[in-house]
């Protein structure tokens, strides 16, 4: 008889404020562009999962990120300084001797981040709170299902470059159109299915819903990770814990952006 370990854990990382400048800039989709940040303020960060996040903070008109105190809760801004806007990032790859990390933005249109981005430049500088966290999956699932959206490209990339060779993967996305499909080098045995919206703006529709209901289960003990717009990764979870075979405790879903800012 087979014995389920799949010993998964959550470690947590000192808290690190750093600002960092950007590098490099470089569209590897027509709605996905790749900054690359460097400095010396990037010496020991560590990202260790794949769907690891980090805080990014945006200048105000052009003004520098304040440097930020850490509390017990977190990071604080002094109460006479406009604390900036944050969003979370995927920290799509660390190169630890070069010091530089690339972070994949989606061009979604308006938002402090996605506008930032739409017009990044090499020099400019922002600042970046952690990872303070990560989640370790274990990796002797029998099959890994990962579902998203663009924003959960970042780390499905990198989930399937770490994963080992012989593991099994099964990925659904869902992006604008077919130009906005990337690859994915793996050593691990990974099936990717690219879903179009041609036309249906970001959120809408049920694409990624009805392709998780319609996959069969796969063997084994799997593991299910799910990134998308927060009331349809909700809904997806839901559908998932209530089919029969699916362990509730396998199932990671997390809401990465949206579209209903009442939607919490
Ligand atoms: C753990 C985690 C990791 C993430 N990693 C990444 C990553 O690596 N790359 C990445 O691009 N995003 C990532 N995201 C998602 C990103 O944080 C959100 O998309 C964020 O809202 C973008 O901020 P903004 O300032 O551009 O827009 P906001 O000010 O937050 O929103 C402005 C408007 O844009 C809409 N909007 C926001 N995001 C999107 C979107 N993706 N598509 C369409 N409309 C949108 C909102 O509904 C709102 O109407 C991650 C989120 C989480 C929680």
């Amino acid at each position: 008889m087979t014995v389920a370990i799949h010993d998964s854990r959550r470690v947590r990382h000192p808290l690190v404020f750093r600002h960092v400048q950007v590098l490099e800039v470089q569209d590897i989709t027509p709605s996905m562009r790749r900054v690359t940040f460097g400095g010396e303020q990037l010496a020991g960060f560590h990202s260790a999962a794949p769907d690891d996040h980090v805080k990014l903070f945006f200048p105000v008109n052009g003004e520098p990120v304040p440097r930020p105190t850490m509390g017990a809760d977190g990071i604080v801004f002094g109460e006479d300084t406009p604390r900036p806007p944050m969003r979370d990032y995927t920290p799509r790859h660390f190169d630890a001797k070069r010091q530089t990390l690339a972070i994949d933005f989606v061009l979604h249109g308006d938002g402090p981040a996605a506008s930032w981005a739409a017009t990044a430049a090499p020099g400019q500088v922002i600042g970046l709170g952690g990872p303070r966290g990560s989640m370790l999956i274990a990796d002797d699932f029998d099959h890994y299902v990962m579902v998203g959206d663009e924003t959960a490209l970042p780390a499905i990339g990198r989930w399937l470059g770490e994963l080992p060779a012989g593991a099994n993967a099964t990925v659904l996305v869902e992006i604008a159109d077919e130009h906005n499909r990337q690859s994915f080098p793996s050593r691990a045995n990974v099936q990717v299915t690219w879903m179009h919206r041609d036309g249906t703006p970001p959120g809408g529709g049920t694409l990624l819903q009805d392709a998780v209901a319609a996959l069969p289960l796969p063997d084994g003990d799997v593991f299910w990770w799910i990134a998308t717009e927060s009331r349809r990764a909700r809904l997806i979870r839901q559908a998932l814990v209530a089919r029969d075979g699916v362990n509730a405790e396998w199932v990671k879903a997390t809401g990465y952006w949206q579209l209903d800012p009442a939607d919490d």
